[in-house]
């Protein structure tokens, strides 16, 4: 029976840079998955020479330097900038909310134009402290900006009314009165050259890596798919926490999403790696042309097409639901966690939280100076 220091459960980003330094200071890892490939969500295929973002789009951006560095051990980055359109019935606008967006909604030029037209829309709704999403968004930008371009987008995404979800989830987004349409106020942005997934098989390189290995049944047996035995000393556990302790504390929600991708037999479908469709009676968020994250020459095109559910049981979860009901529910686990010698968790699954990559590797390095 082999013996490993830490045994990795998940091999996306936090799995990965844990593995990769855990290695590096002379311990032994064994990273098991139960999907057929490496790199959980971050991974891309490539197809008809376009890299693939099987699990929807991901664009690389931080303040950090160090992080931005760290990562660039692994890749070289380009300068890709994301700026998605919402279309809206027949129209189309910029996003983040900036002032091509203002201005194409209003008609008009200057900052203080778009600063008085959100200040007329909004003065009677008397919004001090907006309590969630839909009172943060109307005192941000505005009655028509909210009807046309966040209302239906976010019952979309969360299939749940805006008065229901945090306020926070907003707040992701820039709003500028500057025409900017950068998506992103980070220093550093870019997608590797090449796709993600080379990232995650160096992170990798030198560990035991099993696949279609589901952790719940190798700690029942003892016995990886193959029938060999193993033992570790320590657990990393980067699936649902709430699945880890079977759901003690009840089932935490999360959101799902299903792609449907396509090759189409045109150079340029979109002209734009990410288009948002905005109103609530499209059936999905948003169409991503693959090869433009990549600036792509190809003949043809393979686009994905975003549809969002709710999580249950047998579909990937994506996105932790973290309103104030589930973020008491996580606080019952993390305490338990808090308790384990031998078990940490990481990531977006296992800590729970709506973390962008820089934010997993973040994570993950700062797990690395505890443990190690
Ligand atoms: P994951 O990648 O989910 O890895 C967890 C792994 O654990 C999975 O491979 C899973 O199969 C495995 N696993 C779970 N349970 C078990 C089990 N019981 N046994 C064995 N294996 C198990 N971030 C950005 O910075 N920029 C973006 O543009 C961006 N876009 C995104 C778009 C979408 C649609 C989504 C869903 C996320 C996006 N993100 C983006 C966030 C990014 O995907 C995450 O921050 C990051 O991938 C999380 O890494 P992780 O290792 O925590 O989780
Ligand atoms: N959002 C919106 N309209 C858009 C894009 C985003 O209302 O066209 C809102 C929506 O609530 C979404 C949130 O902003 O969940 C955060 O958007 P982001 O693009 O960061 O979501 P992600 O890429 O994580 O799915």
């Amino acid at each position: 029976m082999k013996n490993y220091d830490y045994l990795v459960v998940g091999s996306g980003l936090f799995g990965a840079v844990f593995t990769y330094e855990a290695m590096k200071r002379g311990k032994s890892v064994l990273v098991i998955d139960k999907r057929n490939h490496i790199a959980g969500n971050i991974y891309t295929k490539e197809e008809d020479g376009i890299n693939v973002h099987v699990y929807g789009a991901h664009i690389f951006h931080t303040s950090d330097k160090k992080i931005w560095e760290y990562m660039n051990q692994f890749a070289e980055f380009n300068n890709y900038i994301n700026s998605p359109v919402a279309v809206y019935g027949d129209e189309l606008y910029n996003l983040p909310f900036n002032m091509n967006t203002f201005s194409k909604m209003w008609g008009i030029k200057t900052p203080a134009e778009a600063k008085a037209k959100i200040a007329e829309q909004i003065k009677e709704l008397n919004i001090t402290e907006p309590k969630n999403l839909e009172e943060q968004a109307l005192s941000l930008v505005g009655t028509d900006v909210y009807e046309k371009l966040i209302k239906g987008y976010t019952q979309k995404q969360w299939g749940r009314p805006c008065d229901e979800l945090p306020a926070f989830i907003i707040k992701r987004l820039p709003l500028r009165f500057t025409y900017d349409n950068n998506y992103f106020n980070d220093r550093f942005q870019g997608i590797p050259i090449g796709g993600y997934t080379q990232i995650v098989e160096k992170m990798l390189e030198g560990a035991d890596v099993v696949l279609e290995q589901d952790y719940f049944k190798l700690a029942e047996s003892g016995k990886l798919v193959d029938g060999s035995e193993v033992s570790w000393d320590k657990l990393l556990f980067t699936g649902q926490i709430d699945e880890y302790y079977d759901s003690c504390f009840g089932p935490l929600e999360y959101r799902s999403v299903r792609f449907e991708t396509e090759k189409l037999n045109e150079e340029n479908y979109q002209g734009n790696a990410v288009v948002n469709y905005t109103a609530a009676d499209v059936p999905y968020t948003r169409i991503i042309e693959h090869k433009h994250f990549e600036f792509g020459k190809q003949p043809t095109t393979i686009i994905s097409k975003e549809y969002s559910s709710e999580w249950k049981p047998g579909v990937e979860p994506y996105y932790p639901v973290n309103n104030d009901k589930n973020n008491a529910v996580y606080e019952k686990y993390a305490e338990k966690a808090s308790k384990e010698d031998n078990v940490i968790f990481g990531g977006r699954l296992g800590q729970y939280k709506y973390y962008d990559m820089d934010k997993v590797v973040a994570a993950a390095l700062a797990c690395v100076e505890v443990e190690l």
